[in-house]
């Protein structure tokens, strides 16, 4: 099903709201979560010996990108690397000390900050030591991503990810066009893209993403549609499309940035409906929640299979999976507990100097928590809920035990976002681009009649 752009109620119900890359988001995680109540969680969820997935924190970045809001250190200093990543190898013992070796690996991500700041030989040494301290899914089926700087790698580099073991990109390119590039102090020419991404086909990368932002200083519809042009010659598997939030309150790199030369709110709707429109017609499918795919990819399968869901990384196709997260403010899910570590490299480093384990909060989900999150799940991966499937699935009656949220989606339904009938809950092509605010009747946590800032908005 295709998305439909209606301005008024996009400008109606695009307010602020969570992303929900976790339900309960971390907003809610708090410091009565220790490293003790992980530690044994982690070794009960042996029992079930579900696979498991990594995420690894790389937090460097060479330069600064004025929109970033990013948990990143633009630094050049050697020592601050070199430390960080003696103390990444210390957490990676502790925490692989928790899971039995039968769990396999089946999903891996670098993100950051920058982790090919990593140059080629350090990266190897961490992928040496995590393949040595987990199992590593050697098959076809695993997954193993890294988000890749284009300014930072060449050629001969992406095709040294590849024997590390990656097998799928996600190349940040935000804008092509010269003048916001320059506005956002990123500069990087589709030249070099293209030689990066025919190097990744070449060594055969299952999945290129790129990620795009609109919303950025100096952006018109018509300059974004140039770098679209080129992003789609380039034909990359999956797309995200992410919407810029300007808070230069809270992210100071932001304040270096014009405020006269961001797009009216008018216009940046217009780029997000020309957005939507253009990669329709060059065959991209919406999958939700800014991302699209191209019909043969993985993500677009696995939402017709019902394997998809939402992560901390966006969308995943790996649902069954618990997530280890290791570095600075990295967040895992284990079983029914979700857990942050430290966010600054200060306290970080320091738990781990004395062989304690990086984490300084999280959350124990509640069973009503569960529901909830996993009403909110089926509406943002499937854009359906069947009352039957879930009664069975949850062993509740949907109808009663959500009777207060089916009332608040009423005046949405009048608004033609969602459809109710006896048999459940579907969105309509118009909801899809709203899925924040239809998940947000489920959410027990967000005040939905304040325009919460700690989040960014929906459109
Ligand atoms: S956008 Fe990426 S590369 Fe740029 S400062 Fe943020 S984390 Fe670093």
């Amino acid at each position: 099903m295709k998305v439909f752009f209606d301005s008024e109620l996009v400008g109606r119900y695009g307010g602020r709201g969570p992303r929900y890359t976790s339900y309960p988001t971390a907003l809610q995680f708090t410091e009565s979560l220790t490293a003790g109540d992980y530690r044994e969680n982690a070794r009960l969820s042996n029992a079930t010996q579900v696979p498991l997935s990594l995420y690894v924190h790389i937090p460097f970045c060479e330069s600064l990108c004025y929109y970033c809001g990013c948990n990143k250190i633009v630094t050049r200093n050697e020592q601050r690397v070199s430390r960080y990543l003696q103390m990444l190898d210390r957490e990676i013992d502790l925490q692989a000390a928790l899971f039995d070796k039968t769990r396999v690996v089946e999903q891996l991500h670098f993100g950051g900050g920058t982790p090919t700041y990593l140059d080629g030989d350090r990266l190897d040494l961490l992928m040496t030591k995590l393949r040595s301290a987990f199992s590593f899914d050697a098959s076809d089926k695993r997954e193993f991503s890294i988000e890749v700087d284009p300014r930072t790698v060449n050629a001969d580099e992406v095709r040294r990810l590849a024997e590390l073991g990656f097998n799928r990109l996600s190349l940040g390119i935000q804008d092509f066009n010269p003048l916001v590039q320059q506005a956002v102090n990123r500069i990087q020419t589709p030249d070099e893209v293209q030689n990066l991404v025919l190097a990744a086909r070449d060594a055969g990368f299952k999945s290129i993403s790129f990620d795009l932002i609109y919303g950025l200083p100096r952006q018109t519809v018509a300059s974004f549609d140039k770098t679209l042009e080129t992003v789609i010659s380039m034909r990359p598997d999956r797309l995200a499309v992410y919407n810029y939030a300007h808070l230069p309150q809270r992210f100071k790199g932001q304040r270096m940035i014009n405020d006269a030369d961001i797009p009216e709110p008018h216009v940046k709707l217009d780029i997000l409906h020309h957005t939507i429109d253009r990669l329709s017609q060059a065959g991209y499918e919406y999958i939700g929640m800014d991302h699209f795919a191209l019909p043969d990819d993985e993500m677009v399968r696995a939402r017709q299979s019902g394997t998809l869901q939402r992560n901390f990384q966006g969308y995943s196709t790996h649902r069954h999976c618990d997530l280890v997260a290791l570095g600075v403010s990295a967040i895992g899910s284990i079983g029914n507990v979700f857990s942050q570590n430290a966010i600054t490299t200060m306290e970080y480093e320091a738990l781990l100097e004395n062989d304690r384990l990086p984490i300084r909060k999280g959350i124990v989900v509640d069973r009503d928590d569960q529901l909830r999150g996993a009403a909110i799940q089926a509406l943002m991966c499937y854009d359906r809920l069947s009352f039957q499937d879930f009664d069975t699935a949850h062993g509740i009656d949907f109808k009663d035990y959500f009777a207060r949220e089916i009332a608040r989606l009423r005046p949405l339904a009048n608004d033609g976002l969602v459809a109710l009938d006896a048999t459940g809950i579907s969105i309509s092509r118009t909801g899809r681009l709203l899925l924040r605010s239809i998940a947000m009747v489920f959410d027990r946590y967000v005040d939905q009649s304040q325009n919460d800032n700690r989040f960014s908005k929906a459109i």
